[in-house]
C-alpha cells in the first residue's frame, strides 16, 4: 500500500501554520494580505504535499493562518483511500459553511486524493467548494485563485507524468523542527485491486537525486536531523537525467542521502515486498545513520488473497524477504498493514493471516477492515462478499494479537541502552522529553537542562509499554551491567 503510514490521528486534519515574513515570499498581486489555511488528512505524502501547496501560494503572497474564521481561502487535503476518510471530509465542509457566511467571499478549495478521484462532480455534490485540485495541479494554484476572483468555480485535475515539483521549496508546517519528510516520487504503477492512489496520483516518476540532496542539505542546515524519504512505493525509484548518461535506484538514492551527513537520520517509506532488494537492505546495514526500520505492508498472509489483492507476491515470497532482513540487518524493526475481510476471505486464509503475524512478530501495524472502494480492480471484479460482523471479529483479533507482539517487540529494548534523537516534551509530561530510538521506537525520559530538540542522547531504558519506552539519559557508551 501506498504511503499508509498514516499520520498519527491526532495530527488528522492538522491546521498548519506559518507566518509569512515581510519581503519575503509573495509579491504576487493577487494575494497581498490575504490569509490561507490548510488543514491535511491522510497519509505522510498529503501532508507533504501541504507544504508544496504552502510554498505556491506564499509565493503569491498569502501568509498562512491556524485560525480557519480568519482565513479567506480555505484549503482541505483530502484523503480518499477508505470511506470514512472521506465522510470525515464531508463533515468538515459543512462546519465551513460557518465561515462563508461570516466573512462573505472566504473560498473553499479541496485538494488530494478525493478531489481527484470525484473531479468536478465535488462541485456538484458540495456547493460549499470553489475550486477542485488534483495532486499533480498544484502548481496552477495561482491561475485558479485568478478564476476565482473573476467569481467563477474551478477545477484541475490533471494527472501528469513528470510532475515532482522538484523545484518547489516546501515550506516546513507544523512538525517539531527535527524531523522532516521528503518526497522523492510521486505516484504508483502497482495495481492493488483495493487501491485507488493509482487513479488518485497517477503514474510513478521519480524525482531528480540531486534536488532531493539539495534538500536535505538545506534541512541539515536548519537544524532539522531526521528526514523520512516518501514514496508510495520507494523500491520502485528509478531515475535517469536528462541526457541518459546518469541513472539512480533506491539502493543509490538512499546511499546518496545517507552521505549528507552522520548526523542526518535517514528514515523512509514505504516498501513494497516484491521490489525491495537485498541491495538496499545491504546499503543500510552500511550506514548506522540510516534507521534500522522498514514498513513492509503484507496485508495478508495467504497467497489466494494476495493474488486476488493484485500484490505479486504470495506468501512464501513474503517471507523469504523477512529473513533477508534478519540476515543483513539482524535487530530491524518491522512494521506493516493489514487488510481484514478483503473479498471471498475464508477462515483458514484469516489463519494464515494470524500465522504470519506469528511468524513475523511485527514491532507495529496498521489493521483496517477492507473498505470497497469505487473504481477500483476489486470494486469491478469482486464481491465485497465478507460480512461486516466478521470483518470486525477478524481485525478484532488481529490488533489483540499485534498488541501482544508490539509488548514483545518493546520487552527486547528494556536493559538496553538506545541512541535516542529528542524530539520534544513528552506528550504525556513537560517533565519528561521524548524522541525515537532506531528502531522508530518512542522513547520517554526525564527532562533535564540543556537538553534540546535535535540532540541525540543515550538513554537506559528501564521499562516499557506497547508503544512507549521509559527509561533516563546515561553517559555515552554507559556499560550496562549483566548482573
Ligand atoms: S497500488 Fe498498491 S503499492 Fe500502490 S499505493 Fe496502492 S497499495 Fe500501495
Amino acid at each position: 500500500m501506498g504511503i499508509r503510514k498514516e499520520i498519527d490521528e491526532s495530527r488528522q486534519g492538522e491546521a498548519l501554520l506559518m507566518e509569512a515574513k515581510e519581503g519575503e515570499k509573495g509579491k504576487g498581486p493577487v494575494a497581498a494580505g490575504r490569509k490561507l489555511y490548510i488543514e491535511s488528512y491522510g497519509c505522510q505524502m498529503n501532508f507533504s504535499d501541504s507544504e508544496i501547496v504552502a510554498s505556491i501560494m506564499m509565493d503569491m503572497g498569502f501568509a498562512t493562518t491556524g485560525d480557519h474564521r480568519e482565513a479567506d481561502v480555505i484549503f482541505i487535503n483530502t484523503c480518499s483511500i477508505r470511506e470514512n476518510a472521506e465522510q470525515r471530509v464531508r463533515n468538515r465542509l459543512k462546519e465551513f459553511g460557518a465561515n462563508k457566511l461570516r466573512k462573505p467571499g472566504t473560498l473553499i478549495g479541496v485538494l488530494g486524493c478525493m478531489a481527484e478521484r470525484l473531479k468536478a462532480k465535488f462541485l456538484e455534490e458540495e456547493q460549499l467548494v470553489d475550486v477542485v485540485v488534483g495532486p499533480d495541479a498544484y502548481r496552477d494554484l495561482p491561475n485558479l485563485i485568478g478564476r476565482l476572483d473573476e467569481g467563477g468555480k474551478a477545477v484541475n485535475v490533471l494527472l501528469s507524468r513528470e510532475e515532482t515539483y522538484a523545484d518547489v521549496a516546501p515550506v516546513r508546517l507544523g512538525g517539531n523542527g527535527v524531523s522532516a519528510f521528503v518526497s522523492i516520487m510521486r505516484g504508483c504503477d502497482n495495481m492493488c485491486s483495493f487501491c485507488v492512489v493509482p487513479f488518485t496520483r497517477g503514474r510513478e516518476r521519480s524525482r531528480d537525486p540531486h534536488s532531493i540532496r539539495r534538500e536535505v542539505e538545506g534541512l541539515l542546515e536548519s537544524g532539522y536531523r531526521e528526514v523520512t524519504l516518501l514514496g508510495q512505493n520507494v523500491d520502485s525509484y528509478k531515475w535517469k537525467s536528462d541526457c541518459g548518461n546518469e541513472t539512480m535506484n533506491f539502493a543509490g538514492l538512499l546511499e546518496y542521502v545517507a552521505n549528507v551527513s552522520p548526523l542526518m537520520r535517514v528514515r523512509f517509506s514505504t516498501s513494497h515486498p516484491k521490489d525491495m532488494t537485498d541491495e538496499v537492505l545491504e546499503v543500510m546495514s552500511r550506514h548506522a545513520n540510516i534507521c534500522k526500520y522498514i514498513h513492509l505492508p503484507v496485508q495478508s498472509g495467504n497467497s489466494q488473497v494476495l493474488e486476488r489483492m493484485n500484490r505479486t507476491y504470495d506468501r512464501d515470497w513474503y517471507i523469504g524477504r523477512i529473513e533477508a532482513i534478519r540476515r543483513i540487518i539482524p535487530g530491524c524493526a518491522i512494521s506493516t498493514d493489514i487488510i481484514c475481510g478483503f473479498c471471498s476471505e475464508t477462515e483458514e486464509a484469516h489463519q494464515d493471516t494470524l500465522s504470519m503475524m506469528d511468524y513475523v512478530k511485527y514491532d507495529f501495524a496498521y489493521m483496517f477492515k477492507y473498505s470497497e472502494r469505487p473504481g477500483t480492480l476489486a470494486a469491478r471484479k469482486y464481491q465485497d462478499d465478507v460480512p461486516e460482523e466478521v470483518k470486525s471479529r477478524r481485525l478484532k483479533e488481529v490488533i489483540d494479537k499485534q498488541q501482544l507482539h508490539s509488548l514483545y517487540r518493546m520487552e527486547q529494548h528494556v536493559g538496553k541502552v538506545h541512541q535516542v534523537l529528542v524530539e520534544g516534551p513528552s506528550r504525556k509530561s513537560d517533565q519528561d522529553l521524548c524522541g525515537r530510538n532506531d528502531q522508530n521506537a518512542m522513547v520517554v525520559f526525564p527532562r533535564e537542562e540543556g537538553i534540546r530538540p535535535g540532540d541525540y542522547v543515550s538513554v537506559l531504558v528501564e521499562r516499557c509499554t506497547n508503544a512507549t519506552l521509559i527509561g533516563r539519559r546515561v553517559q555515552p557508551g554507559h556499560e550496562v551491567s549483566s548482573s
